[in-house]
């Protein structure tokens, strides 16, 4: 298959290059990036789950208004079975009634043409059923969220 040597500090460098320009004018990205082992991924894929994360990061995060001090910070570790990545935004939260429905395809709060609500139901299915990871996000209303992905180091069935 198209399964490589992936790390997903460089994933999330070069995602964060290419979202540069909409997240510069409404966050400071902080980085707290640890010494991670390589993972087998689909390159390509894994990049658009950090992008998708990271643009509604900035899309939450606007929400807050023309002043609002954005903060998005991404973290990395790993232990002997898997590499984690977190992504915290302190951008407007996800109301509880719409936590369940993250996950689902079509589902958007975001205004016709902003969102597919596509991205979230994608970076689900990359992460669960392409790779045997698992992606979860806690949220609150008003204050921020973050989303927790975790890989396997090992591809079970490489
Ligand atoms: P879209 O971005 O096209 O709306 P997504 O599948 O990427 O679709 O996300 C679905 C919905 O999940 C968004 O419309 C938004 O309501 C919510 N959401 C996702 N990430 C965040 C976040 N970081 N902060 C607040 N809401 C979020
Ligand atoms: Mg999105």
């Amino acid at each position: 298959t198209n399964f490589a040597k992936y790390n997903i500090n460089e994933g999330l460098e070069e995602t964060l290059m290419i979202a540069n320009n909409e997240i510069k004018y409404d966050a400071k990205v902080i980085k707290d990036m640890q010494y991670v082992p390589l993972t087998y991924a689909i390159v390509g894929e894994i990049n658009q789950v950090l992008l998708n994360i990271l643009i509604n990061a900035v899309h939450a995060i606007k929400e807050r208004g023309k002043n609002f001090k954005g903060i998005i910070k991404v973290t990395t570790r790993s232990d002997e079975k898997y590499v984690y990545c977190e992504i915290m935004d302190n951008g407007m939260g996800i109301k509880k009634e719409d936590q369940e429905r993250i996950f689902t395809p079509f589902f958007t709060t975001k205004e016709v043409g902003l969102g597919t609500g596509l991205g979230m139901s994608i970076a689900y299915d990359i992460i669960t059923n392409k790779h045997g990871g698992e992606i979860s996000f806690i949220s609150e209303y008003g204050m921020g969220t973050t989303f927790k992905i975790k890989i396997p180091i090992r591809k079970v069935d490489a």
